[in-house]
């Protein structure tokens, strides 16, 4: 966390994002070492390809009919109007035991196996019925209106490679050849405490002085977006030893702990007063919001402190713990682009800023101000826009970087 050759305006040494970044992908690093869990091919949408999945069979799995019609031997049709004893229909999910004969047709319904002897079929708009017998209309070549062994998949074929993100497309071909369970990245699984004396869940009567937490359901649906598996939101008081017993049991199911608040300089800093002891570091990044940051390891589990106020929370994750996130859980990292700016910007010197931005018609603008409180306007952005620190003012048409919100 620490850069002894940088102060913030407080005097406090302070980290450069880039440093903080650093020493976070650090710490999460072994929740990056992927494994593997078999799901159902029915759960599968949405997570991620381990392994390459080859087909057990091929596809179509026999010989079938891609019409409702008559099987025939081509030979016997090829002057027309042609008539036929008809000897039998094979339906789909049925089977015909006999070698068709020259001269006989049997009715077939589409997807059903092409019987012995037949080599194309009729379908049933070129033929009239007429009793026993079939008059082919319409003369057809040796293969015509079957669908052949293989012609989709061959047997050994890879289906999905290792890394895709299986969508509905992918579970049709895997159902298909018949794969009940597909080995997919394990979800990293993460553990969210949320800590505060006025925090209350949504729902409840307020009392003077408490607020609403919507931290604890941010963080939880960030990380489900990007692939984590929540395995916890809790909620601590403003009491160390109430936060060290959240914490405990939060660490023992979880690769990653996240908590929010508790972390800057006031007098109930909670996360800090219980971590330092144990060997956690918090101090200051040059960044606007989410200056104040902490981390720690405890029971072997790494913990990412952020700050409480609900913009400095989600940029946090946005910044420091989203794209690593998103690797464990085995997704690419979301696209930074440049666009220019609509309108002319300020922005502190020495402090890397991430606006709300919204982006319309190729340029980005920004949604209301700063305000690190501002959980409305960052509602309405789509993107963080990256203003490096060391610039103060940029005008209207700047490339600036920004990254889906
Ligand atoms: P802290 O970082 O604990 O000093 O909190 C900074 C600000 O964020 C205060 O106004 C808190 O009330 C608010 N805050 C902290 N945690 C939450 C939360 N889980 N949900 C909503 N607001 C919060
Ligand atoms: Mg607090």
């Amino acid at each position: 966390m620490c850069c002894s050759d940088c102060q913030d305006v407080s005097g406090v040494s302070a980290a450069s994002v880039e440093d903080h970044a650093a020493h976070v992908r650090e710490l999460l690093q072994p929740m990056t070492n992927r494994t593997a869990e078999s799901v159902t091919v029915a759960d599968a949408v949405g997570r991620v390809a381990h392994t390459d999945v080859a087909s057990p069979v091929d596809l179509p799995l026999f010989e079938n009919s891609q019409m409702d019609g008559y099987a025939v031997r081509a030979a016997d049709i090829a002057s027309v109007p042609a008539v036929l004893r008809v000897v039998g229909t094979v339906a789909a999910g049925g089977a015909h035991d006999r070698t068709l004969q020259p001269g006989t047709a049997l009715k077939i319904m589409t997807g059903a196996p092409v019987p012995d002897g037949a080599d194309a079929i009729v379908p049933v708009e070129n033929t009239t019925s007429d009793g026993d017998d079939v008059t082919i209309n319409v003369s057809r070549e040796a293969g015509e209106y079957i669908r052949q062994q293989g012609s989709d998949v061959r047997r050994g074929m890879v289906l999905v490679r290792a890394g895709q993100l299986l969508a509905p497309r992918h579970v049709a071909v895997l159902a298909a050849v018949g794969l009940s369970h597909v080995d997919v990245v394990s979800r990293p699984r993460v553990a969210v405490i949320t800590t505060g004396a006025e925090l209350v869940d949504a729902g409840s009567d307020l009392q003077p002085g408490q607020i609403y937490d919507s931290n604890g359901i941010t963080l939880a649906a960030h990380l489900r977006a990007n692939g984590a598996d929540v395995v916890a939101v809790l909620r601590s008081s403003d009491d160390p030893e109430v936060f060290r017993g959240v914490l405990a049991s939060a660490v023992t199911a979880a690769d990653l702990v996240i908590t929010s608040g508790g972390v800057s300089k006031g007098d109930f800093e909670v996360v800090k007063d219980a971590l330092e002891p144990m060997g956690g570091t918090f101090g200051s990044v040059r960044m606007q919001p989410g200056g104040p940051q902490g981390t720690a390891v405890v029971d072997g589990v790494p913990v990412l402190n952020f700050p409480g106020n609900p913009v400095s929370t989600v940029v946090s994750f946005v910044v420091f713990a989203r794209d690593i996130v998103r690797e464990a859980a085995g997704l690419s990292p979301l696209p930074k682009h440049t666009v220019p700016l609509k309108n002319s910007i300020d922005s502190i010197r020495g402090k890397r800023q991430f606006l709300r931005g919204s982006v319309q018609d190729g340029h980005v603008s920004l949604v209301a101000g700063p305000g690190s409180h501002l959980v409305a306007a960052m509602a309405w952005a789509d993107v963080l826009v990256d203003v490096p620190a060391d610039v103060t003012a940029l005008d209207a048409g700047t490339e600036v970087s920004v990254v889906a919100l």
